[in-house]
């Protein structure tokens, strides 16, 4: 079984601890991260195991890439920490498993993975996405939603039949390298999981604003700077490519929207709560919501954009009540080019 590349070596000689320390909802001091971090180290009980609302924030933090929080996820699952109720977390395998209904296709690039979000297959429209095939299903999900549900052997088993499946009946028949990622969690599986965990990705991922902006570029003579003022929710999906973090600066550009400054967002960007809120913790879900939206307003963003669908069905409405516009990132960018 693929074991998690993690060195305890690096954590014993780190002094800062910056994956627990700079945590936005564990507020330990220094010498409480260090002993708790220890514990979770050396596979013993920790309150990091029980704390962690399960952000994935600390994979970003953590200077050495040495993977704290797919460490925390394999110990909350050695341990029997089960962050989310269990009948959820059950329930939740046998809805995303595999159908075993996937079939050879031939495609025409660029390929879009919608990974389990077929339910958004109309977003893909337009000049941006021209000409765009559109795979997706239970037969192709990357199942890392897993790691917020302490089941790292749930992804570690499925994810080597979804690659090759991908590559078998859609990316090899049809000569194409590059799989365009709608979702950043898949791209996250392929760029940051799975070589965690030595597993080999044989097809070029590809970030969707990577993809959105690159588009943009060749439209770039059409596009009506909208000059509105934009909040961006980063998704927790996001903390595993902080390096595409960028294209969302880059777009707005582009398409002149303004980001206003804000208490949470780049590395302090907060959860939309919707995880939180499967784990039961209404409290936690309703001070994270509020503090976030009275962020984006107080800052006078128009519009609130969004990366992740969940996020989106998550904080939608509470985004509107609040007299901003939520839209998918592909829709504001079809704005500005009139569509
Ligand atoms: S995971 Fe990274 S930040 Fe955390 S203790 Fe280890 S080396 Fe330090
Ligand atoms: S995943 Fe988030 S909540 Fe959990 S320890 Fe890491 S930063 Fe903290």
């Amino acid at each position: 079984m693929h074991e998690l590349k993690f060195d305890p070596g690096m954590c014993g000689r780190c002094t800062t601890i910056d994956c627990i320390m700079k945590c936005q909802y564990l507020h330990y001091d220094l010498k409480t991260a260090l002993s708790e971090h220890e514990r979770l180290v050396d596979g013993e009980q920790s309150t990091i195991l029980t704390d962690c609302v399960t952000c994935y924030a600390c994979e970003e933090y953590c200077p050495y890439h040495n993977h704290p929080f797919y460490l925390i996820v394999d110990r909350q699952e050695e341990l029997g920490v089960h962050p989310v109720p269990k009948p959820l977390e059950k329930s939740q395998v046998v809805m995303m498993g595999p159908r075993g209904k996937i079939r050879p296709k031939t495609l025409s690039p660029p390929v879009i993975n919608m990974c389990f979000f077929t339910v958004m297959n109309a977003c893909i429209r337009g000049r941006l996405f021209e000409g765009a095939s559109l795979i997706g299903g239970s037969d192709i999900f990357c199942n890392l939603m897993f790691l917020h549900f302490a089941r790292n052997s749930t992804i570690r088993q499925r994810l080597p039949q979804m690659i090759e499946n991908i590559m078998k009946n859609y990316l090899e028949p049809s000569g194409v390298g590059e799989l365009v990622c709608y979702h950043d969690e898949c791209y996250g599986t392929y760029t940051s999981w799975a070589p965690a965990y030595g597993i080999e990705v044989p097809f070029r991922p590809v970030h969707l604003f990577d993809f959105i902006y690159r588009r943009l570029l060749e439209l770039k003579a059409d596009i009506k700077p909208l000059g509105v003022t934009v909040a961006y929710q980063r998704p927790c999906s996001n903390r595993l490519c902080p390096h595409t973090d960028h294209f969302v600066d880059d777009i707005f550009s582009l398409i002149g929207a303004r980001r206003p400054k804000r208490e949470f967002e780049y590395e302090h960007a907060l959860c939309c709560g919707g995880v939180p809120e499967a784990q039961q913790r209404f409290e936690l879900t309703e001070e994270l919501q509020a503090k976030n939206v009275e962020d984006m307003k107080a800052a006078g963003a128009q519009y609130c954009v969004f990366n992740c669908p969940f996020c989106f069905w998550t904080l939608a409405e509470r985004v509107f009540k609040a007299g901003l516009v939520p839209i998918m990132m592909s829709d504001l960018c079809l704005m500005a080019l009139g569509e």
